[in-house]
């Protein structure tokens, strides 16, 4: 049986994990079947617990822009950690990994490192209501922002006015604050904007949407919302743990052209350790503690591994900038090829792309927001993955989520991948 170790792992990790993972996507839930375990992964492949291998299209979901165990990432961690690994103390890293992502993002002169995109997003809204000394903010069905409670907000038929909780353990009180709006619609933004005078300190949102799949900012909304900010003192967060040193250097600020007053970053920075960041400009971050009252600490922040990771990582791509234009090369070539090869099968589909971020979408209507995203045929998704799997193609087990593509990844794996949707949904 294919996946027979993976079988007996997933059983054992269920007496002592609760779902027997430590997040949730992992489990396969959405699409069913045994979770493929991994033995261990080098440039665009993977080898799973029973020795099958596979072209993996999440890349740990997004860092590993250069794929799997990058020899200068692999030096960096090594050398670090035979000279400690973790202090509690301050160390240059910290200095030359900041001053690197200072100069490489635009508009953000300080940053601040943490441990996850989650604590990148929560600290970020902290500072942005400390800042503003207001205490609402709008977020956008579907952008995911990591799992702080603010956060786990649903869309329903109160999104104009109050969110309500999605998770259970999120706290009615906790709720209230947090405003939704819907991606693309600026109508949505400007009712809580009218209901709400003076009370909201930020809206963030993700500029290139990633977690319903990919959905592109449509003409004019990001410029419109920038606008609104300013006129109403609101601090526009961008959430750039996914786009941040993917769709370019300086991130989507960049790529888009709209200055952000804030940035949260995961994902790339870190080199596949756990690192995030939050930025700014000097005189909100002069706010965050110990220069001002915002409080935000961590024992492992600023981790020697963890910076050091990153900086091999930032360093790589400073020195190979062509990274981005190949990504997207790719990404395009991928966006061609699934096209020709899902059209044969006659179901519909819709392909969404930014760059070198893309999701297909078993739809006929454009995929837009959360609402014609969740429209998908989840059973038609279903029988995509597993048709990939089998084919020894990994995609992200979930229609929500984009894929992320490496730059170890060759125009033959493209290909195989290609072939293997046309084959996956013939049958
Ligand atoms: N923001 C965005 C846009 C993300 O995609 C993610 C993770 N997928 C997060 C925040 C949370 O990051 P983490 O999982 O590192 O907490």
């Amino acid at each position: 049986m294919r996946y027979q170790r993976s079988s007996a792992l997933f059983r054992a990790a269920n007496q002592v994990l609760p779902g027997g993972v430590n997040s949730p996507v992992r489990a396969f839930k959405a699409v069913g079947g045994v979770p493929v375990f991994v033995r261990e992964a080098s440039g665009a492949y993977f080898t799973d617990a029973d020795g099958n291998r596979f072209i993996d299209f999440i890349a740990s979901w997004g860092p590993l822009l250069f794929g799997h165990a990058f020899e200068p990432v692999l030096e960096a961690v090594i050398d670090r950690a035979r000279k400690g690994t973790s202090f509690g103390m301050p160390t240059a890293l910290e200095t030359e990994l900041a001053e690197l992502v200072v100069s490489m993002v635009p508009h953000i002169d300080k940053v601040r490192f943490v441990n996850s995109g989650t604590e990148a997003c929560m600290s970020a809204i902290r500072l942005a209501r400390g800042y503003t000394g207001r205490d609402k903010i709008i977020k956008f069905a579907g952008c995911y922002h990591g799992h702080a409670d603010a956060f786990l907000i649903q869309a329903g038929s109160g999104a104009v006015t109050f969110g309500s909780p999605n998770s259970p353990g999120v706290t009615a009180g906790t709720a209230k604050d947090t405003l939704l709006a819907n991606y693309n619609d600026l109508e949505s933004v400007e009712a809580l904007l009218k209901a709400n005078p003076g009370q909201i300190a930020a809206i963030i949102l993700e500029p290139v949407a990633g977690n319903m799949g990919c959905i592109p900012p449509e003409p004019g909304f990001l410029e419109t919302l920038r606008e609104w900010c300013t006129r109403e003192g609101i601090l526009l967060i961008f959430d750039e743990v996914m786009t941040g040193f993917r769709l370019g250097r300086g991130g989507a600020q960049e790529v888009l052209g709209i200055r952000a007053d804030m940035v949260a970053f995961g994902k790339v920075i870190g080199g596949g350790l756990p690192v995030g960041a939050f930025a700014a400009s000097r005189e909100i971050m002069r706010h965050l503690a110990p220069e001002g009252p915002v409080y935000q600490a961590g024992t492992l922040s600023g981790n020697p591994l963890a910076m050091g990771a990153g900086l091999a990582m930032l360093q790589a791509i400073e020195k190979d900038p062509g990274v981005f234009r190949r990504l997207e090369e790719k990404t395009a070539y991928l966006h061609r090829g699934l096209e020709e090869g899902l059209g044969k099968s006659g179901l519909p589909f819709r392909i969404n792309r930014f760059g070198s971020m893309i999701s297909v979408h078993f739809t006929e209507e454009p995929v837009r927001d959360f609402a014609s995203a969740a429209r998908g045929n989840n059973d038609a998704f279903r029988k995509y993955f597993h048709g990939m799997l089998d084919r020894g193609v990994y995609l992200p087990p979930s229609a929500f989520e984009s894929y992320f593509l490496n730059d170890a990844l060759t125009y033959e794996d493209l290909d195989v991948a290609i072939g293997a949707a046309g084959a996956a949904m013939a049958t």
